[in-house]
């Protein structure tokens, strides 16, 4: 079978190539071809000689999913429909600013963790997407959007806030974070890509020991009684635990604060005496918190806190001197909104029930 290319980070390139005893400076200038120039055809890569590339048509790809769908909203939000396998896609999304863009990756199809407020998780678990189409999202982004060269930075800023739990990933996820700040590929500094995660410890230990970029985590709830009912792994990795964790993150993290999401979800986690317990768990951790109004999707219970009961909520946050920003929600009229990102469930029961195995195992 040929290789793929396309997930390969310097390190599994250059081994790549010494193996079929080339130089490393040839890896560098494939990851160029690639990464910089959306180059998937060997046969074009001209400063390489003709014999390489015969061989490297023979031995190897650059075999990216196909998009499936591609809708857009006015204010320029754009999801993309990645068919990973037959029987699986993810979505990609990408949020034009000013100033900046960010593109929203996937890292599994599904999730295991079943956040109780999280459309992915009810879809249950079906697998790791492998490094390729991890960074492919990307790849295929810069591609749609036109970019001539990756070095014009289009995408400003990648989050991994797509579909799964990036940490229960790693060995795929840390190949694709190596290109996606790699100079002779994507060059995003570390405090441009983010990592969120629902809480999952060893995970955040090893990224911290390995590729440390910005991290998120999915607080929602600053009591345990209350996480555990909102993110059941909670009970498996409660908050003093999470926390003590985040300051091991911070001795290593490119940005000197955790971001904490916190979901708006209405008479659930929004009083104030929440907001008062949020401002007391930031004096364990220098931390920002991101308040994200609940994405309603169909079969789901939980409402969107009201406009005035974020703000108030913000606000209490503020007099205790933390910094909190409230995500606008954009790409509503899509199902692009975060924890919208079903995907294409072709068939739920059965992956509700490998979730059901899996939770079990
Ligand atoms: N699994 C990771 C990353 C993907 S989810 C995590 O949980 O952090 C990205 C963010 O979207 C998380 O903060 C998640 O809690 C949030 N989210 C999930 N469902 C949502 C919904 N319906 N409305 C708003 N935010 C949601
Ligand atoms: Fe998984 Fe994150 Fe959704 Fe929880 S919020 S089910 S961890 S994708």
């Amino acid at each position: 079978m040929k290789e793929n290319l396309l997930g390969l980070d310097a390190a599994g390139l250059e081994r790549f190539f010494q193996a079929r005893g080339e130089k490393p400076f040839r890896a560098r200038q494939v990851q160029r071809w690639i990464h910089q120039l959306g180059e998937a055809d060997f046969a074009r890569m001209s400063d390489l000689s003709k014999a390489l590339r015969d061989k490297l048509g023979e031995s190897a790809c650059v075999d990216a999913p196909q998009i499936v769908g591609d809708e857009n909203t006015a204010d320029g939000t754009r999801k993309w429909l990645v068919k990973v396998d037959g029987a699986n896609a993810v979505e990609s999304v990408f949020i034009p600013e000013t100033g900046r863009a960010t593109l929203c990756v996937s890292s599994q199809a599904g999730c295991v963790l079943d956040c109780s407020f999280c459309a992915t998780g009810k879809q249950g678990f079906n697998r790791n997407l492998t490094s390729a189409e991890i960074v492919a999202q990307l790849w295929l982004a810069n591609r749609i959007l036109g970019v001539q060269r990756r070095t014009d930075r289009v995408i400003s800023n990648v989050v991994f806030m797509g579909m799964g739990e990036p940490m229960l990933n790693l060995d795929n996820v840390i190949p694709a974070l190596r290109l996606m700040l790699d100079d002779n590929a994507y060059g995003l500094s570390r405090r441009r890509v983010t990592v969120s995660t629902s809480g999952v410890i060893p995970g955040m230990d090893r990224l911290r020991d390995e590729c440390p970029v910005a991290l998120a985590v999915s607080l929602h709830a600053a009591n345990d009684a209350l996480r555990d009912r909102l993110v059941p792994l909670n009970r498996k990795y409660p908050l003093r635990e999470l926390i003590a964790a985040c300051n091991r993150y911070l001795e290593k993290a490119p940005r000197d604060f955790i971001t904490f999401e916190y979901v708006m979800l209405d008479g659930v986690n929004d009083s104030e005496a929440h907001a008062r317990e949020a401002a007391a768990l930031a004096g364990r951790v220098r931390c920002k918190y991101n308040l994200i109004p609940f994405n309603p999707f169909a079969g789901v219970d939980y409402r969107r806190s009201s406009p005035e009961r974020i703000r108030r909520f913000a606000e209490i946050l503020q007099r205790a001197g933390l910094t909190v920003t409230t995500r606008k929600t954009r790409g509503d009229g899509i199902a692009a909104a975060c924890g919208q990102l079903a995907g294409d469930v072709e068939d739920r029961t059965r992956r509700r029930s490998l979730r059901l195995k899996e939770v079990r195992a």
